[in-house]
Protein backbone atom coordinates (compact mmCIF):
# COMPACT_ATOMS: atom_id res chain seq x y z
CA UNK A 1 0.00 0.00 0.00
CA UNK A 2 1.16 3.51 -0.99
CA UNK A 3 1.68 5.61 1.95
CA UNK A 4 3.79 8.80 2.91
CA UNK A 5 6.27 9.04 6.22
CA UNK A 6 8.72 12.37 6.98
CA UNK A 7 12.16 12.25 7.07
CA UNK A 8 14.41 14.90 8.69
CA UNK A 9 18.09 15.23 7.20
CA UNK A 10 19.03 16.69 11.10
CA UNK A 11 21.77 19.33 11.45
CA UNK A 12 24.87 16.84 12.24
CA UNK A 13 24.19 15.00 8.38
CA UNK A 14 23.91 18.53 7.19
CA UNK A 15 27.39 19.56 8.46
CA UNK A 16 28.91 16.59 6.83
CA UNK A 17 27.94 17.33 3.29
CA UNK A 18 25.04 13.94 3.32
CA UNK A 19 22.25 15.33 2.03
CA UNK A 20 22.90 14.10 -1.78
CA UNK A 21 24.09 10.69 -0.47
CA UNK A 22 21.22 10.42 2.19
CA UNK A 23 18.48 11.25 -0.68
CA UNK A 24 20.15 9.07 -3.00
CA UNK A 25 19.60 6.04 -0.84
CA UNK A 26 15.62 7.48 -0.57
CA UNK A 27 15.18 7.36 -3.86
CA UNK A 28 16.97 3.74 -4.91
CA UNK A 29 14.87 2.38 -1.52
CA UNK A 30 11.94 3.24 -3.93
CA UNK A 31 11.33 6.22 -1.26
CA UNK A 32 9.80 8.97 -4.20
CA UNK A 33 10.12 12.22 -2.49
CA UNK A 34 7.13 14.26 -3.10
CA UNK A 35 7.80 17.54 -0.86
CA UNK A 36 11.22 19.10 -0.07
CA UNK A 37 12.67 22.07 2.16
CA UNK A 38 15.69 23.02 3.52
CA UNK A 39 15.17 25.27 6.69
CA UNK A 40 16.42 26.12 9.94
CA UNK A 41 14.39 25.06 12.91
CA UNK A 42 13.39 27.48 16.05
CA UNK A 43 13.03 26.32 19.44
CA UNK A 44 9.85 26.42 19.26
CA UNK A 45 9.44 24.55 16.05
CA UNK A 46 11.86 21.50 17.88
CA UNK A 47 9.65 21.80 20.81
CA UNK A 48 6.82 21.32 19.11
CA UNK A 49 8.01 19.03 16.90
CA UNK A 50 9.43 16.83 19.85
CA UNK A 51 6.14 17.18 22.32
CA UNK A 52 5.95 13.27 22.07
CA UNK A 53 9.18 13.21 23.93
CA UNK A 54 8.75 16.13 26.54
CA UNK A 55 9.39 13.86 29.79
CA UNK A 56 12.76 12.41 28.13
CA UNK A 57 15.85 13.22 29.82
CA UNK A 58 17.77 13.86 26.40
CA UNK A 59 14.23 16.39 25.74
CA UNK A 60 16.50 19.62 25.99
CA UNK A 61 19.39 18.49 24.26
CA UNK A 62 17.70 17.13 21.27
CA UNK A 63 16.04 20.25 20.95
CA UNK A 64 19.38 22.11 21.12
CA UNK A 65 20.65 19.70 18.45
CA UNK A 66 17.47 20.23 16.22
CA UNK A 67 17.88 24.10 15.93
CA UNK A 68 22.30 24.30 15.67
CA UNK A 69 21.98 23.86 12.13
CA UNK A 70 20.01 23.71 9.06
CA UNK A 71 17.78 20.77 8.17
CA UNK A 72 16.30 19.21 5.50
CA UNK A 73 12.69 17.87 5.55
CA UNK A 74 11.17 16.22 3.18
CA UNK A 75 7.89 13.69 2.77
CA UNK A 76 8.35 10.59 1.36
CA UNK A 77 6.08 8.27 -0.30
CA UNK A 78 5.89 4.42 -1.67
CA UNK A 79 4.65 1.32 -0.77
CA UNK A 80 5.01 0.87 3.52
CA UNK A 81 7.17 3.74 3.56
CA UNK A 82 7.03 4.41 6.71
CA UNK A 83 8.51 -0.08 7.47
CA UNK A 84 10.88 1.22 4.92
CA UNK A 85 12.19 3.73 5.62
CA UNK A 86 13.10 2.92 9.47
CA UNK A 87 14.39 0.12 8.20
CA UNK A 88 17.08 2.32 5.93
CA UNK A 89 17.67 4.53 8.71
CA UNK A 90 18.79 1.79 10.72
CA UNK A 91 18.57 1.33 15.10
CA UNK A 92 18.76 4.96 17.11
CA UNK A 93 22.12 4.44 17.96
CA UNK A 94 24.32 3.82 15.58
CA UNK A 95 26.43 1.94 17.06
CA UNK A 96 23.66 -0.70 16.34
CA UNK A 97 22.78 0.10 13.54
CA UNK A 98 23.03 -2.40 10.48
CA UNK A 99 25.52 -2.57 7.68
CA UNK A 100 23.90 -0.39 4.67
CA UNK A 101 21.93 2.05 6.93
CA UNK A 102 22.18 5.65 7.00
CA UNK A 103 22.50 5.85 10.69
CA UNK A 104 25.68 3.33 10.20
CA UNK A 105 27.01 5.40 7.61
CA UNK A 106 26.64 9.04 9.58
CA UNK A 107 25.13 9.13 12.26
CA UNK A 108 27.89 9.83 15.32
CA UNK A 109 25.91 9.08 18.50
CA UNK A 110 22.42 8.37 19.89
CA UNK A 111 21.54 12.02 19.74
CA UNK A 112 23.18 12.96 16.67
CA UNK A 113 22.17 10.18 14.10
CA UNK A 114 21.58 11.86 11.16
CA UNK A 115 18.19 11.60 10.42
CA UNK A 116 14.60 11.49 11.36
CA UNK A 117 11.45 8.92 10.51
CA UNK A 118 7.84 8.75 11.48
CA UNK A 119 7.33 5.58 13.45
CA UNK A 120 3.64 4.86 12.38
CA UNK A 121 0.53 6.18 10.47
CA UNK A 122 -0.54 8.44 13.32
CA UNK A 123 2.77 10.24 13.23
CA UNK A 124 3.50 10.14 9.69
CA UNK A 125 0.09 12.55 9.57
CA UNK A 126 0.65 15.23 12.15
CA UNK A 127 4.33 15.21 11.33
CA UNK A 128 3.82 16.12 7.62
CA UNK A 129 1.23 18.55 8.65
CA UNK A 130 3.55 20.14 10.78
CA UNK A 131 5.46 21.20 7.84
CA UNK A 132 3.83 21.07 5.03
CA UNK A 133 0.13 21.86 3.83
CA UNK A 134 -2.08 19.56 1.61
CA UNK A 135 -1.01 21.27 -1.29
CA UNK A 136 2.80 21.31 -1.48
CA UNK A 137 2.93 17.82 -1.69
CA UNK A 138 3.22 16.42 -5.35
CA UNK A 139 0.53 14.27 -6.54
P1 LIG B 1 14.05 7.52 16.63
O1 LIG B 1 14.57 8.81 16.01
O2 LIG B 1 14.88 6.34 16.24
O3 LIG B 1 12.57 7.31 16.38
P2 LIG B 1 13.32 8.31 19.35
O4 LIG B 1 12.00 8.71 18.77
O5 LIG B 1 13.33 7.38 20.52
O6 LIG B 1 14.26 7.65 18.22
O7 LIG B 1 14.14 9.60 19.78
C1 LIG B 1 14.07 10.79 19.02
C2 LIG B 1 15.48 11.33 18.89
O8 LIG B 1 15.97 11.72 20.18
C3 LIG B 1 16.53 10.34 18.38
O9 LIG B 1 16.55 10.21 16.98
C4 LIG B 1 17.82 10.95 18.91
O10 LIG B 1 18.26 12.06 18.11
C5 LIG B 1 17.37 11.47 20.27
N1 LIG B 1 17.58 10.48 21.33
C6 LIG B 1 16.92 9.31 21.51
N2 LIG B 1 17.35 8.65 22.60
C7 LIG B 1 18.33 9.42 23.13
C8 LIG B 1 19.19 9.30 24.26
N3 LIG B 1 19.12 8.25 25.07
N4 LIG B 1 20.08 10.30 24.50
C9 LIG B 1 20.16 11.39 23.68
N5 LIG B 1 19.37 11.56 22.60
C10 LIG B 1 18.47 10.60 22.31
MG1 LIG C 1 10.95 8.48 16.98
Amino acid sequence: MSERTLAIIKPDAVKKHAIGDIIARYEKTGLKPVALRMMQFSKSTAEGFYAVHKARPFFDSLCTFMVSGPVVVLVLQGDNAIKKNRELMGATDPAKAEAGTIRKAHGTNIEFNAVHGSDSPETAKFEIGYFFPEMDLVK
